[in-house]
């Protein structure tokens, strides 16, 4: 990889969404902040207690609202005696596409084995075989079944059952739900020093910490179609973005190719796993057309699944293509994808006799904020681990499975680190009187309901799948006019919040498309559709 990042500035954004007034407002104090309670947050939290820490662990809702707990097909983890570290070290950087850190992907894939089992002593449910060691299976661009499951397609849901039980073990870690955190507040040399946020009872509270974690997910929520729940609404970055966090590979959002699509109902995922398991794409002609697009057609990097679903449909003039899974057995499916078969047969589709309407959406946010191998950020005492950061170990494209072992393994890193470096801080005493007022607007309004819903079908058009120049101007000067409108503001409660954080992170993303002239990854420029490693084998960075 070429070693220096492209710059790009992020426009200029106040530094705070409310004001800030430490006479007016209750304040806690802790050792450790960790801002969300997915697979990164939880995981990190445990290190943190266990390093002796005091900790809070705020999520904005409850833990089921993440994309942790809504993750169905696996871990990636090498599990088996015929797969190697070397063989997930080079699909990790196949599917990166040139932009993976090598350091990272060794250090994730190296440490997965044993936080895997790990996570089976601490009770999570794998699947196991019949000799009793943990049942893995294949997905696309693995060479080696290595994805570990459990409770069938409800993975997600089993690790984080596993880890929160774990968490309420120690009594140095308190978890609070329904805590909105709006900003992270540093000093005037840029130190964090903890966060504002609005707790259950709708109150401003400043937690400051002597180190934060940020946790806090991914943003598929900033695109029409997504397969990401409420949460997902890239607060994390945006809050970053504001304290002077660098931000990098912004561009790369994976498009997961199989959603259901029925009008009307929210895009659920049909994992890839089934895939693995012989599912056959068809277009709305019967025509099984993945083998037109690459040899390992079904099993193909999700990317090239994505767009050569988007081509047949455009091919077809559909809005959908089809899953095909009639020929799996019926029982067998049922057991092993649960989730699955209650959800589609609650649109009265039969799997033995009736095909499963799809189509690509978003689902993962490839780039973030960046950290270096022990998950520290640009930012003194922030860390950042799970889909909010950007590690290197993605690249330009994420293996399928790879995220939740990320988590896990940055997770316990960010932990550890942050209980390490909480050692050498006195005391989380934050700022004595600190005042950040906001002259008031006089600038229309606009309603944020209408924006938003318009922000994303704009994402979904101009800067979804496949993107050309045009569109992405257009879609940076849009987003542009409603900040103006927007960011001036200053709201109450999260929907306004999360409005404002949205429209931050899309204009970052589209400037990041734009000036990526090639296509990599899951990045594809229709009108530049080469990669051009001699100007591009590198990452591009909001500074
Ligand atoms: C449907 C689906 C299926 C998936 N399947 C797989 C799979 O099989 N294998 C795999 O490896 N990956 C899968 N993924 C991706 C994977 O689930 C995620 O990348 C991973 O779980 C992210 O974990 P995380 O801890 O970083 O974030 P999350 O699990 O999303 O947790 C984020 C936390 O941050 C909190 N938060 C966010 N903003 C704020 C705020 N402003 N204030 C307070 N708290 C906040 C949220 O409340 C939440 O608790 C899937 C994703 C989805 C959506």
């Amino acid at each position: 990889m070429n070693d220096k990042a492209i710059i790009l500035k992020r426009s200029d954004l106040r530094r705070y969404l409310v004001p800030v007034n430490t006479a007016a407002t209750q304040q806690l104090f802790t050792d450790c902040l960790i801002i969300g309670a997915g697979i990164a947050g939880l995981r990190a939290a445990i290190e943190a207690a266990a390093g002796g820490c005091e900790v809070m662990l705020v999520c904005k809702k409850t833990p089921q609202d993440s994309n942790t707990w809504n993750a169905q097909g696996g871990i990636a983890s090498v599990l088996g005696s015929a797969d190697s570290f070397a063989s997930h070290i080079e699909d990790t950087l196949t599917t990166g596409c040139g932009l993976c850190s090598r350091d990272t992907v060794e250090q994730v894939v190296k440490n997965g084995p044993g936080l895997v089992k790990e996570l089976l002593e601490w009770g999570t449910e794998f699947d196991k075989t019949k000799d009793g060691s943990i049942s893995v299976t294949l997905e696309g661009g693995h060479s080696y079944a290595r994805v570990a499951h459990a409770l069938g397609d409800n993975t997600g849901r089993a690790i984080a059952q596993a880890l929160l039980n774990k968490v309420r073990q120690f009594n140095n870690i308190t978890l609070i739900e329904n805590y909105y955190t709006i900003d992270l507040i540093t000093n005037d040399d840029g130190v964090c020093l903890g966060v504002i946020g609005q707790n259950a009872a709708a109150a401003a509270e400043i937690i400051w910490a002597k180190t934060t974690i940020l946790a806090t997910g991914g943003a598929g929520k900033l695109y029409r179609e997504t397969t990401n729940p409420d949460g997902a609404t890239a607060d994390g970055l945006a809050m970053a973005t504001r304290a002077g966090a660098v931000l990098q590979d912004m561009e790369f959002m994976q498009f997961h190719p199989t959603t259901l699509y029925i009008a009307g109902a929210s895009r659920a995922l049909i994992t890839e796993t089934l895939r693995g398991e012989g599912a056959v794409l068809r277009d709305i002609n019967n025509n099984a057309f993945m083998t037109e697009y690459h040899p390992d057609a079904e099993l193909a990097p999700r990317d090239i699944v994505s767009r050569a679903i988007l081509q047949q449909m455009l091919k077809t003039g559909s809005t959908h293509v089809f899953l095909d899974v009639r020929h799996l057995d019926k029982n067998y499916l049922a057991k092993r994808f649960p989730l699955i078969s209650e959800l589609v047969a609650s649109f009265d589709i039969d799997i033995n006799k009736d095909l499963i309407p799809v189509r690509p959406s978003a689902h993962y946010m490839v780039g973030g904020v960046k950290t270096d191998s022990l998950a520290r950020t640009n930012i003194e005492n922030l860390f950042a681990c799970g889909e909010v950061a950007s590690t290197g170990l993605h690249g330009a494209n994420r293996l399928g499975s790879n995220s939740l072992l990320e988590g896990l393994v940055f997770g316990k890193i960010a932990g550890r680190q942050a209980a390490e470096h909480s050692k050498h801080i006195n005391s989380a005493t934050g700022l004595q009187k600190f005042r950040y007022d906001i002259p008031q607007s006089d600038r229309s309004r606009l309603d944020t309901g209408d924006v938003l819903n318009s922000l994303k079908s704009l994402m979904w058009r101009n800067v979804g799948i496949i993107r050309f120049a045009k569109p992405l101007t257009e879609a940076q000067e849009i987003i542009s006019f409603w900040q103006r409108y927007v960011l001036d503001k200053v709201f109450d409660s999260p929907v306004g919040w999360e409005c404002q954080n949205m429209l931050t992170v899309c204009l970052l993303m589209a400037k990041a498309a734009q000036a990526r002239t090639e296509s990599r990854g899951v990045h594809y420029r229709d009108d530049f559709p080469q990669t051009d490693d001699a100007k591009f084998k590198t990452h591009i960075e909001f500074e």
